[in-house]
């Protein structure tokens, strides 16, 4: 599903992705694990395609297709949903009407006719109790005075809602008390099936426990220096990350 190889980027001529090799196939969960500042964010920016970036090396498929020569909202129609560390705030704009302009924006771009009110209703309904998100939330505008909960729970039902085939969740537990974190997971365990792949940052092995990775990689300057089962993220939450710095991939 997703081919990373010997990704290089850059930003303000510092080089933060050193080389980053991964690959994720279709209906695995990975974990990507590493110290602040490591990289982790740069390199879900980098694959939803922010500007900002200079990628000097390496390439990225998604499905068989050049992901770094696609636009972001191409990305998008190919499939690709990143859920932010930071939700951004969209003033003036309800979540209800932001969240359908961004189902019709895909299925515009995927050549399909727009989805009625009543069958959008019903779809935001479905994933919103799921995720005890309530009419009222959607009203308000997107993240704007929402708690860090709410974000995250604003983030997972616009992927439950375009139902990406890769999800890039970066630090959705960060600022989640426990009640919401398990709201959350379970929301994005809904998500999970046989062709849907997803890359689960974080920067704890806490939300590991509630989304249980098939392969967890370990993320140290700017690259992957080893990779593993579940027990890899229980190993690193003993011991810390020094014994992976400066490993090599
Ligand atoms: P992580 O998500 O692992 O905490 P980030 O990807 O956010 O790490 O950051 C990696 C490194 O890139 C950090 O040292 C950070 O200071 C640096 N960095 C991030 N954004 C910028 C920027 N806009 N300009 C310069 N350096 C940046
Ligand atoms: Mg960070
Ligand atoms: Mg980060």
């Amino acid at each position: 599903m997703l081919e990373i190889r010997n990704l290089h980027a850059r930003i303000e001529d510092r080089e933060i992705l050193k080389g980053v090799n991964l690959i994720i196939p279709p209906g695995e969960v990975h974990a990507v694990m590493g110290r602040n500042g490591s990289g982790k964010s740069t390199l879900s920016y980098v694959l939803a395609g922010k500007e900002d970036y200079e990628i000097t090396d390496g390439e990225v498929l998604l499905d068989g297709e050049n992901l770094l020569d696609m636009e972001p909202h191409e990305r998008a129609a190919a499939g690709l949903f990143l859920a932010f560390q930071y939700p951004i705030e969209i003033p003036g704009v309800a979540t209800m009407t932001f969240l359908k302009a961004a189902i019709n924006s895909q299925r515009k771009a995927r050549g399909e006719g727009e989805l009625s009110t009543p069958d959008f209703m019903r779809a935001v309904k479905t994933a919103g109790t799921e995720l005890n998100i309530d009419t009222d939330m959607l009203k308000r505008p997107l993240n704007v005075g929402f708690s860090g909960g709410e974000k995250k729970r604003a983030e997972v039902l616009q992927m439950a809602l375009l139902q990406p085939k890769m999800c890039i969740l970066d630090e959705t537990d960060s600022g989640l008390d426990i009640d919401a974190l398990q709201v959350v997971s379970k929301g994005v365990n809904a998500l999970r099936n046989g062709n849907r792949s997803m890359l689960v940052i974080t920067h704890y092995q806490r939300l590991l426990n509630h989304i249980v990775p098939d392969v967890v990689h370990v993320f140290s300057d700017g690259r992957i220096v080893e990779s593993g089962d579940k027990d890899l993220a229980l190993q690193l939450e003993a011991k810390g990350y020094a014994d992976f710095d400066g490993a090599a991939a």
